[in-house]
């Protein structure tokens, strides 16, 4: 193998966490290298809903709402950098989000949550509300009559997420960043500050290593002193023609897209690393999809896939530095999307400063760890 090409960074993994981390580097003046098998894989980045969703997230954790929200305000300084780098707008829209309920028992349980996140919000407040009746009707027309309320957050939007993958890619190679795509990282060595990273082309040295290839992760981490242990969670995903506008907001499951067409989802199943379409899935989201609007009977579906989300056991995210190899860092989630400002605009520039905020400190992996039995 020739001799290691060196960097400041090297950023293992190019979708949605990996791009954003990478571009959030390369803007910060690092000589970024972002290596990446490539789309050959699960495409959670190429497959998701495309919400930047904060409703009913860090119900137990605090500080998981806090993160989210953040990265809900840092997203419209991220479409305006990526617009201004890249020309390429991702359609960001964040008008509030609602949660469709069917029965009496969904709108307590509802209820009972949305108050304990905003009990646990102390100071940074909560704000949620019920809407029902006309003004369910007016807020979402063609809502249908199984909906019985719907609880709205502020805090919500979406984008459009193939968008948002190239525009952050366009971006950080823009800005200098080197990108070695179809490129599979096959082993390392580790000591702190120096790393050495193998594929089957090249060795690269850096002084910082950041692990971001979503399921691939797990295998990863060990090389650097660190654990992931994300698992595969599958979502289906249908997609109706074009039609006239008529969502003016997302909901959970139903959202209308720039483009027009509608998105109906998304299941979470845990099928290890299955990716097949299933009709059983396929019509309870039509089903659910059509009792929430029924005009998208009318709509016929153009799409169908299913994509790998990237799960740790309690469904919060992993950031942590190395204690063994300080340098070396490891970032996975289920929501990269949403944190996608978070990623590129706080947390690279505490990459940067080799320092983890202490905000961060509820995600490291160790609080996996099960205690031995004595
Ligand atoms: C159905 C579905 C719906 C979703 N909806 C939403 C949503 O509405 N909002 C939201 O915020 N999030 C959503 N998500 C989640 C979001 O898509 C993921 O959090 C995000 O895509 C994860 O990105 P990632 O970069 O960690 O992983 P991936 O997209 O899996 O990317 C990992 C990359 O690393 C590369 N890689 C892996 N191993 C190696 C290696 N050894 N060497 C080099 N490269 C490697 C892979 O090729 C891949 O390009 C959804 C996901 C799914 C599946």
């Amino acid at each position: 193998m020739s001799t290691a090409q060196a960097s400041d960074a090297v950023v293992i993994g190019g979708g949605l966490v990996g791009a954003a981390i990478a571009y959030g580097l390369v803007r910060k003046g690092l000589e970024v290298v972002l290596l990446d098998e490539g789309d050959v894989a699960y495409r959670a980045s190429r497959g998701n809903f495309a919400l930047v969703w904060v409703q009913g997230k860090g119900d137990g954790q605090p500080a998981y709402t806090r993160w989210t929200r953040a990265s809900a305000s840092e997203w419209p300084g991220l479409r305006d950098m990526l617009a201004e780098a890249t020309g390429i707008d991702t359609h960001l829209q964040q008008p509030g989000g609602m949660h469709l309920l069917f029965s009496d028992t969904e709108v307590a349980q509802r209820l009972a949550l949305l108050e304990r996140m905003k009990l646990a919000a102390g100071n940074h407040g909560y704000e949620y509300r019920l809407v029902e009746g006309q003004e369910l009707r007016d807020m979402l027309p063609g809502v249908g009559p199984k909906v019985i309320a719907a609880t709205y957050t502020p805090y919500d939007g979406h984008v459009n997420s193939l968008k948002l993958l190239h525009a952050l890619h366009r971006g950080f190679v823009a800005a200098g960043g080197r990108y070695v795509p179809n490129t599979t990282v096959t082993g390392a060595s580790a000591a702190p500050g120096d790393f050495r990273i193998d594929t089957a082309e090249a060795r690269y040295a850096t002084l910082r290593v950041v692990l971001a290839a979503g399921l691939g992760n797990r295998e990863l981490a060990p090389h650097f002193g660190l654990q992931a242990p994300v698992v595969p969670n599958k979502g289906q995903v249908l997609v109706t023609e074009r039609t006239k506008h008529l969502l003016p907001m997302p909901t959970v499951c139903v959202r209308q897209t720039d483009e027009g067409t509608v998105m109906l989802g998304d299941s979470k199943e845990d099928k290890g690393f299955d990716l097949s379409q299933t009709p059983d899935v396929m019509a309870t989201i039509a089903r659910r999809s059509i009792d929430s609007f029924p005009w998208i009977g009318q709509l016929n579906i153009v799409r169908a896939w299913s994509a790998l989300r990237v799960m740790s056991a309690d469904g919060f995210p992993i950031y942590e530095q190395s204690r063994r190899f300080p340098g070396a860092f490891v970032a996975n989630c289920h929501s990269g999307v949403t944190l996608a400002a978070a990623h590129a605009l706080l947390l690279a520039p505490m990459i940067v400063a080799g320092d983890l905020d202490p905000m961060l400190a509820p995600f490291t992996a160790d609080r996996f760890d099960v205690p031995a039995a004595a």
